[in-house]
């Protein structure tokens, strides 16, 4: 390593520890998630001093600007800073779709009165964000979306329903994909905008699950306003910014862990249960080492990848969401048959580490639909890598 980098390395270990309380080096519960909002709530004071130190060093979003609130860090100084915040065991300070999707695309896309109104606040976690592309009759065929937008002296009014729209009912704003031309081909009459949905007739009802609970909702707009220049690109355009967020997307979901979510190691639950010298131990010994050498695999692809990305577009970008969530899937399996009959247990009787296995389990079937189904992915590597027709 550079001797500056080794510098950075050194001053970003003094500063984690006389900034990060000890009980925000422990991992995560989902109930104690800090999500960027105007109403931003904090389930501890040691959450609040960990999210205020990492927002005034700008080191929730290390890579942007500092004129927009970012740390100004270079690409090894940010991937240096992410190694050692892991190192330490550090919970995010924030989760914000602000940051890991949209902030992004406006800094590749956006005007520059729309970064300076918008990615300061995202970078302060002043802003719950939500994601508005799903409808009734739009999901894996995306481009079919049919909510309008019609323009009229600066104001677009928009009509039409999302759906599976995640934790829309606690949200401040959407970006969103609307229907501006219905007359040429699907992909060349969408644009992309920002919707403040603190307006009247924005109507948000909660979709109730099997498990009781409802991080989705339904969100129906009824002649709802939006600026013109809260549009991101060119009107019409806004398929190439939705592609782009989903790149996004996709690399935070290959690397949930970054995002704060809860990791159990297959191994140490089953040494948990002392089950290691029982019969039948050996097979499911050697499917979690198995599990282990996949996993490193594909951390060592995401290292690599960015790297490559910062010369242009690497293939194995387009492999990592399949392959990570779906391998995502396996340790949940892991974990639940390291616990033999307690894996059993249903979430509502269950506590301590099963509590975490069973509910992240059930939680992990999600991962290879959101953000674009498994059979998608396949889709998408066996026509962008490997030259297959469709
Ligand atoms: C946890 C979670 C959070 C989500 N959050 C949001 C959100 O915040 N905002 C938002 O806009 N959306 C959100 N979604 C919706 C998500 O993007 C869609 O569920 C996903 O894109 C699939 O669309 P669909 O549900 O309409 O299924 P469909 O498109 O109807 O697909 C049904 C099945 O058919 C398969 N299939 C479809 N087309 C093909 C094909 N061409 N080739 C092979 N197989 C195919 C699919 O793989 C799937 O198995 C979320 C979903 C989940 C699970």
């Amino acid at each position: 390593m550079e001797d500056s980098l080794k510098f950075f390395s050194e001053e970003v270990d003094a500063w984690i520890e006389e900034n990060c309380p000890e009980s925000m080096r422990t991992p995560m519960p989902v109930s104690e998630q800090v999500w960027a909002s105007s109403n931003i709530q904090f389930p501890s004071d040691d959450a609040k001093r960990w999210f205020h130190s990492m927002v005034k060093k700008g080191w929730c979003t290390p890579e942007w600007p500092s004129e927009y609130g970012g740390g100004g860090l270079n690409f090894d100084e940010a991937k240096i800073l992410k190694q050692r915040l892991r190192f330490f065991g550090c919970r995010p300070a924030q989760i914000n779709f602000g940051i890991s999707m949209l902030g992004p695309v406006l800094l590749e896309f956006g005007t520059e009165e729309q970064k300076q109104e918008f990615l300061p606040k995202i970078s302060r976690g002043e802003i719950w964000w939500c994601q508005g592309f799903s409808e009734p009759g739009a999901g894996s065929d995306l481009a079919n979306i049919s909510t309008s937008a019609v323009l009229s002296k600066g104001t677009y009014t928009i009509e039409g329903s999302k759906i599976w729209t995640s934790e829309a009912n606690k949200a401040d704003w959407m970006y969103c994909l609307v229907r501006t031309d219905k007359t040429v081909k699907k992909q060349a009459g969408i644009s992309f905008i920002l919707i403040d949905l603190k307006q009247p007739n924005v109507d948000i009802k909660p979709i109730q699950l099997l498990s009781g609970q409802s991080p989705f909702c339904q969100v129906f707009f009824d002649n709802i306003l939006a600026k013109e220049s809260h549009r991101v690109a060119p009107e019409n355009d806004g398929w190439k910014v939705a592609k782009r967020l989903l790149e996004f997307e996709r690399t935070m979901m290959a690397d949930m862990e970054s995002e704060g979510a809860v990791d159990i190691e297959p191994l140490e639950v089953l040494r948990s249960t002392q089950a290691l010298n029982r019969p039948g131990c050996k097979t499911l010994y050697r499917k979690i080492c198995k599990h282990e050498m996949r996993n490193n695999l594909i951390e060592m692809t995401m290292t690599r990848t960015a790297i490559e990305s910062q010369n242009g577009f690497a293939p194995s970008a387009l492999t990592l969401k399949y392959l990570s969530t779906e391998e995502t899937q396996k340790r949940w399996e892991l974990n639940v048959a390291s616990l033999g009959m307690g894996g059993l247990e249903i979430v509502d009787r269950s506590d301590g580490v099963k509590k975490e296995v069973s509910k992240s389990f059930f939680y992990s079937k999600a991962y290879t639909i959101a953000g674009g189904s498994s059979e998608i992915q396949l889709n998408i590597i066996s026509k962008n890598i490997l030259g297959l027709t469709s």
